[in-house]
């Protein structure tokens, strides 16, 4: 499973803006983003033309990192958002917060996505009793999630979770804090999301 191995920081300051890529380390003067607010590289200072295709790129690079997506993954769910009913950018949207490792991000038990990927990868999530370590596997409405793990590891992650406790869990999962288990409730929604993104750019770039 392909993934970026590049420096996170470096990822946020191409797009210009916080991605939150190692969670509560964001937090704080230590950003790479509000020390050197400009693009990385040799000409990261220049002077730009912004085209509208160089809006939509951006806007669609910007989404695939912030969720730690590579490009054929996120055309395919592009693909697929286009045959659904729907509106084709929200149905996108959704189907990566419907992904595995955004609902363990989003359940509060990792800092960050790729901290959620490890843990799907490494074998500690179970969906409806069964072991999921794909951190891109889609959850559907009415599954349950859950963590089956050694102690030390679930000491971790009650900690995280402790840790995270002034993160707000969107309400189409519903948590079982003192278990660490959750449903889904609910599809996510357009609102679920939480962070400001232009869909329509995304969509119009790939309808070229
Ligand atoms: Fe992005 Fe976090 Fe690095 Fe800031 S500290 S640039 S938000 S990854």
């Amino acid at each position: 499973m392909a993934r970026n191995t590049g420096p996170s920081c470096r990822l946020c300051r191409r797009e210009g803006m916080k991605l939150f890529l190692k969670g509560s380390r964001c937090i704080g003067g230590k950003c790479a983003i509000t020390r050197r607010e400009y693009a990385p590289g040799q000409h990261g200072q220049g002077r730009k033309k912004v085209s509208n295709y160089t809006v939509q790129l951006r806007e669609k690079q910007k989404v695939k990192r912030l969720y730690g997506v590579l490009e054929k993954q996120f055309k395919h769910y592009f693909r697929i958002a286009e045959r659904a009913k729907g509106v084709t950018g929200v149905m996108l949207l959704q189907l990566l917060e419907r992904r595995l490792d955004n609902c363990i991000y989003r359940m509060n038990l990792a800092n960050s996505r790729s901290e959620a990927r490890q843990v799907v990868q490494h074998g500690h999530v179970y969906v409806n009793e069964r072991r999921v370590d794909v951190p891109s596997y889609t959850v559907r409405a009415g599954e349950m999630i859950s963590i089956k793990t050694s102690p030390p590891m679930m000491k971790h992650l009650n900690d995280t979770f402790e840790e995270l406790k002034d993160r707000a869990i969107p309400k189409w999962i519903g948590i079982d804090a003192q278990h660490l288990k959750a449903k889904i409730i609910t599809l996510p929604t357009r609102e679920d999301v939480g962070f400001p993104i232009q869909e329509q750019l995304i969509v119009e770039l790939y309808s070229k």
